[in-house]
């Protein structure tokens, strides 16, 4: 089938990519000429396992285009991906100029029928917008094109983004027209074949059902992390908590590490966004205002570790950090707890040293400027000369580090985990002062 995806992000690029893998058609646009003249030479934008092979592949064979002509996007495809940004705005509403600018584009240029797919993440009553929005712009053209607005939210977790894509656990589609419905079920059946995995529903239900899952996942660590507050405070350990607790099958051990605090370009907006939409009702979402209240404290709680530890003022102290990105296998750092970190951390004279797998261009980007940020190759190279570590991403080689080396390289055996990566008492015995996420006082 012939698709066109508008917005080449994290969400566009994936499944712009999967959908060419099975073989469809797929043209993608974009408004930054940079980032399509990058894709075209093969430069992959963002860090995703798996993808900069698939992108290339795919881009090869000519399955998959970029283009940011936006007229030849809306001829392409019957089927035309809404898979722009959709940041918060100054109140913390989900910011639909993005969604909305798409829309009018799909109807400027529309010469026959489209089936309009939402995949970015919007309040209800977003599709109406849409449709209205569309209907206006034909109505100026003094044309009348049938079109379908349909909700289709995407559920890829950055970091898994491919394979949640090629596999997804569920496909949510928000219709009203049983026709549309035919032509998804082809365009997702390479994706369906193993048991069905089309969920159908009203169009609102669906926008509705990608917020409740980001605040039902966001509850749960802001959930974990409260009880580790709690278990700091009451000299228990969070980590046999949560095997005691995830032994339930009725809980599980899914998604319920206790953390510096949830970050990325989902959760902290989505939360947010549902709040201002119960607000804009009338309705006061008390336990989504606490999940919101919960992390942004929990973000302050390495920083307040550090002082606990070195005292308010830091100048001349230097930190080593490991870990950037607002969870391991992305290079993403929007939201990142790393952030809330790094500017407690200057704004009290400290400087740092950091190291991170894959986000460092994007530190570069955001803290490139700062002369109290040094960028480090490795995660070694950023002990040197350090007072302490912290550890603010639970990527895979930071779990097992060489501990003799961080003892003689640092200036002092202190090391401050958000992500409790390590068995406090072996740390202990080995000499190191070890602050984590609700286990007890530091040792
Ligand atoms: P992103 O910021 O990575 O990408 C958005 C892209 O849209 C950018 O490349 C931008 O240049 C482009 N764009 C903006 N206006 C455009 C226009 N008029 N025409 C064409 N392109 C345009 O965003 P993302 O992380 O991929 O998120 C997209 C949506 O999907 C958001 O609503 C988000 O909430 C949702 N979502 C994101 C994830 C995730 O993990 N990132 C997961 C599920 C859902």
């Amino acid at each position: 089938m012939k698709v066109t995806v508008f917005g080449i992000g994290y969400v566009g690029l994936v499944q712009a990519a999967v959908l060419a893998e099975v073989g469809h058609d797929v043209m993608c646009i974009d408004v930054d000429e940079t980032k399509v003249e990058n894709l075209k030479k093969g430069v992959i934008p963002i860090y995703e396992p798996g993808l900069t092979p698939l992108v290339m592949k795919n881009y090869e064979e000519g399955r998959l285009q970029f283009s940011t002509d936006a007229q030849a996007g809306v001829s392409h495809g019957v089927i035309q991906f809404i898979a722009v940004g959709t940041p918060p705005d100054e109140d913390g509403s989900a910011d639909l100029k993005y969604v909305t600018a798409v829309a009018r584009t799909i109807a400027q240029h529309m010469t026959a029928h489209k089936v309009v797919l939402d995949k970015s993440t919007v309040p209800v009553g977003t599709a109406e917008k849409v449709r209205d929005a569309m209907q206006a712009v034909l109505n100026e053209r003094g044309v009348e094109y049938p079109f379908d607005v349909v909700s289709n939210p995407e559920f890829l977790k950055e970091g898994a983004a491919v394979a949640d894509c090629m596999r997804p656990e569920r496909i949510v589609i928000g219709t009203d027209n049983d026709e549309v419905v035919n032509i998804l079920r082809e365009l997702y059946e390479p994706f369906n074949r193993n048991h069905d995995r089309m969920i159908l529903m009203d169009i609102r239900s669906a926008e509705l059902t990608k917020y409740a899952a980001n605040c039902m996942l966001a509850t749960k660590i802001s959930f974990m992390n409260e009880i580790a507050n709690l278990a700091e405070q009451l000299g228990a350990d969070i980590e046999k908590v949560r095997q005691g607790i995830g032994s339930d099958s009725r809980i599980g051990y899914h998604f319920i590490y206790p953390g510096c605090g949830y970050g990325g370009s989902c959760f902290p907006k989505d939360v947010q966004a549902l709040i201002r939409t119960s607000e804009q009702i009338g309705y006061t979402p008390r336990l989504l205002q606490a999940v919101e209240t919960v992390n942004n404290e929990q973000k302050k709680k390495l920083p307040t570790f550090v002082v606990r530890h070195f005292g308010e003022d830091l100048k001349g102290k230097t930190f080593a950090v490991w870990g950037l990105s607002f969870k391991p296998n992305t290079d993403d750092m929007r939201e990142a707890s790393s952030r809330v970190l790094l500017e407690t951390l200057w704004s009290k004279g400290a400087k740092v040293q950091a190291f991170d797998p894959e986000a460092m261009d994007e530190a570069q980007r955001i803290y490139g400027h700062r002369d109290d940020l040094s960028l480090m190759g490795t995660k070694e190279a950023a002990l040197h000369n350090a007072d302490a570590l912290i550890i603010c991403t639970e990527w895979q080689n930071f779990r097992a580090p060489d501990f003799d080396l961080l003892k003689n390289t640092l200036k002092h055996p202190v090391i401050f985990d958000g992500r409790n990566l390590y068995d406090p008492e072996r740390l202990n015995k080995r000499g190191f002062v070890y602050y984590a996420i609700g286990r007890g006082e530091s040792i």
